[in-house]
């Protein structure tokens, strides 16, 4: 069996904690490799190392890093292939969707290639006689990431592609299903030509995020996962002084409204709901259609494209839509949740439950479920269920199903379909959700803008990418600059205006 490793100052690293955990191929259910889960001790010699490389990387001028980003962009072009075969093993996804994975990771290093733009800073000449002012932005020394499973090569690159650029450090802490993408990206980033022991990755579970959240040497941490871990470290990452973001959990409304077109919103539905197994912090969980008439119209039109969806294992090529789910874990908990939705009462109308896979009866596949009739008490509503599961809620007007949107405790995405402009742009003004799509089911915003949701979904008062990102891994420094060249004003006490 293949043993995993760290990659600690530009090289693999055993681990020495004498702790691992599996790694399994969802498809098959076997045990593919272990991964090393390390100890305080091995984290902090990494925070350690990262520490002693990050001033010569951050002294390095912005335009040389920045060409770091360029190569790194070109290898994972090269690599594309090589990259996506071993995250749809690990992580169980279609190979085109394992791509998609990783060219939106590698979307927002492109945007990192512009730091010398987006690390100018401002200046004011004059500010007061002889006095200019200017501020700049300076790395924060070491930064750390805590990733999740189900993107793990776009996340990390989220993570490191703006710290890097703007001069830190970098500490990933991948998430320990799925780590072989995350190492070889470090390796990439080695050949890209960025110098060793800035960008450090070290496999693990909580052990070593507590290690990361006590060191007092990590400056910045930013987390992606579910709510409660995300809850959890934004409090002891910030009650030890850090810069800390944390983005989690969802469960994303898609309203239909009865001048829609149906069929647009069924496709868009199937899209959103079961795509990577509904495994997707944007996924759509929950339709939303106002009036029975749409309702009935809706859910007639969403069964039999459920039913024909092909679940598959990715070496099935274009004739699966979509893949196992991560572990076995996870598919006995998305099935006890379906179980609840039927005590509790849903009307369950495309019933997954049954499914097996002649071949692959030990991999970890879940059938497509729809649920009609759905109500908010309902653990399927409350809860994220993070599977091939869509929940209907019937709505009777829009202002019923626009509450159902803002009264979930999650604010990750949600989208409304219809014709009319009003009505969309009311949606857009009102609900307070951060990720909004208009005909769009998955309105993951691209590189240059930011990306976060509201409420229990992020902790934090910065998104991920776009100009955010540079102002999460670096602070504000400002020089208030006199030559005085004659000018003479005598003492003064007082604070007192410049000019
Ligand atoms: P998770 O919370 O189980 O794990 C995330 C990371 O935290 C991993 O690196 C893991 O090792 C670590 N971790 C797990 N348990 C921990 C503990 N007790 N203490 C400290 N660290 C711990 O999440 P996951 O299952 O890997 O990912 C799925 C979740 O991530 C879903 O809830 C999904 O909605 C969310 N997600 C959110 C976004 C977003 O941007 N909002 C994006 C992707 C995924």
């Amino acid at each position: 069996m293949q043993e995993l490793t760290h990659w600690i100052n530009g090289a693999h690293v055993t681990g020495t904690s004498g702790r691992f955990a599996d790694v399994f191929n969802p498809a098959t259910g076997e045990v593919q490799a272990r991964v090393p889960l390390a100890s305080k001790q091995e984290i902090d010699h990494a925070v350690a190392e990262a520490a002693r490389a990050q001033p010569a990387w951050g002294a390095t001028n912005p335009q040389r890093r920045a060409r770091v980003m360029m190569e790194f962009v070109r290898l994972l072009n090269r690599d594309m292939d090589k990259l996506a075969q071993t995250l749809s093993r690990e992580h169980g996804k279609t190979l085109p969707d394992a791509r998609g994975d990783i060219q939106r990771g590698l979307e927002v290093i492109e945007y990192c290639i512009g730091a010398p733009q987006m690390l100018k800073g401002e200046f004011t000449d004059s500010a007061g006689p002889g006095i200019d002012m200017y501020s700049m932005r300076q790395p924060l020394g070491v930064a750390a990431g805590i990733t999740p499973f189900n993107f793990p090569a776009m996340i990390p690159m989220w993570k490191m592609g703006p710290a890097l650029a703007c001069g830190n450090a970098f500490i990933l802490k991948p998430s320990e299903r799925d780590p072989s993408v995350p190492l070889m990206l470090a390796e990439l980033m080695q050949e890209a030509g960025l110098p060793d022991g800035v960008l450090q990755v070290v496999n693990g579970d909580k052990d070593a995020v507590d290690a990361i959240l006590d060191n007092p040497a990590i400056a910045a941490i930013g987390f992606v996962g579910s709510t409660p871990i995300a809850e959890y470290i934004y409090g002891r990452g910030c009650s030890n002084g850090k810069r800390v973001q944390c983005f989690g959990g969802a469960k994303n409304h898609m309203i239909i409204m009865p001048d829609a077109d149906l069929d647009l919103a069924a496709d868009a539905l199937v899209g959103a709901g079961y795509g990577a197994a509904g495994e997707r912090c944007m996924a759509i969980s929950v339709a939303v259609p106002v009036g029975e008439a749409t309702a009935d119209a809706l859910i007639e039109r969403l069964i039999p494209r459920i039913e024909k969806l092909k679940v598959g294992p990715y070496t099935a090529g274009n004739d699966v839509d979509y893949g196992p789910v991560v572990t076995a874990a996870a598919k006995a908990n998305i099935l006890r949740l379906v179980e609840s939705g039927v005590a509790q009462g849903a009307k369950l109308v495309v019933d997954g439950r049954g499914f097996k896979l002649q071949g692959y009866e030990d991999g970890f596949f879940v059938g497509p479920h729809l649920f009609d009739r759905v109500t908010r008490d309902m653990d399927i509503y409350r809860k994220e269920i993070f599977g091939p599961v869509l929940s209907t809620v019937r709505a009777r007007t829009y202002e019923e199903a626009l509450a159902h949107a803002m009264d979930h405790e999650y604010g990750n995405g949600t989208a409304i379909f219809t014709r009319d402009g009003d009505t969309a742009r009311d949606f857009a003004h009102r609900v307070n959700i951060g990720m909004i799509g208009i005909n769009v089911p998955i309105p993951v915003p691209l590189a240059y803008h930011t990306f976060g949701g509201w409420k229990k979904s992020a902790f934090g008062d910065l998104n991920q990418h776009g100009p955010d990102s540079f102002r999460f891994y670096t602070r504000t420094k400002t020089i208030t600059s006199r030559w005085p060249s004659g000018i003479k004003e005598g003492a003064s006490l007082n604070f007192r205006p410049m000019d």
